[in-house]
């Protein structure tokens, strides 16, 4: 399917900094909408629902899964994710552009989906630091720590099925590399053809 806003996909492993470079990149990019995933997974301290995320019982999701209520989904660290589907098509269908961040199986299912959304991977600096920022942030449990972390080898290899890397090791450089990416991608001639054969 070809969108008349820009679906923008953020991946990477846990502790890359995916949540704060978001975060940075919708302050200065109001034009941008954040899809708000549901998960089964239980609320961090500080995480509210309907804005983190909206937090549901296995039931409600898998409700949603047979209503077909989601773009994509999947098990995530033994919780279900997923994208609920109505927010995101009603908000490309207005031209709005829309950011998700989601796992990497979920964003190969949108890749099947919509053939002109734009995939980046944020990378962290180095492994050491990812393991860093994973511990440092204190949210997770010992055992949590260590299947996020044990995962990000293997979710680093599938870099190559993204359009871009980008390296966390500064956020607001990060955050620039993601709005100069969206720019580039907003000009492609393909996505604008039509726009310009009615003006010229
Ligand atoms: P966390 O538990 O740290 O908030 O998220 C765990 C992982 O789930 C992250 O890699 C995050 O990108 C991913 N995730 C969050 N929302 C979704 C979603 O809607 N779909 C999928 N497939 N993954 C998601």
């Amino acid at each position: 399917m070809v969108s008349k806003g820009l679906l923008v996909v953020v991946s990477g492993p846990s502790g890359a900094g995916k949540g704060t470079i978001c975060k940075e990149l919708l302050k200065n990019n109001s034009q941008i909408k954040v899809s708000i995933s549901a998960t089964t997974r239980l609320p961090r301290t500080g995480e509210e629902d309907g804005v983190n995320y909206f937090f549901i019982n296995r039931d409600k999701f898998e409700n949603m899964i047979d209503g077909d209520d989601f773009l994509e989904y999947a098990m995530v660290y033994d919780n279900y994710y997923g994208t609920p589907k109505e927010y995101v098509m009603n908000n490309l269908e207005n031209g709005n552009d829309v950011l998700l961040e989601i796992d990497i199986v979920g964003a190969l299912q949108i890749k099947e989906r919509f053939e002109d959304a734009v995939f980046i991977f944020i990378l962290p600096p180095s492994l050491e630091e990812l393991k860093n920022r994973i511990i440092g942030r204190g949210t997770e449990t010992l055992s949590d720590i260590d299947k996020r972390y044990g995962s990000a080898i293997s979710e680093i290899k599938q870099v190559i099925k993204y359009d871009y890397a980008v390296v966390n090791d500064d956020v607001s450089r990060a955050v620039k590399d993601i709005e100069a990416i969206i720019r580039a991608e907003k000009s492609r001639v393909l996505r604008n053809y039509e726009k310009i054969l009615s003006k010229f």
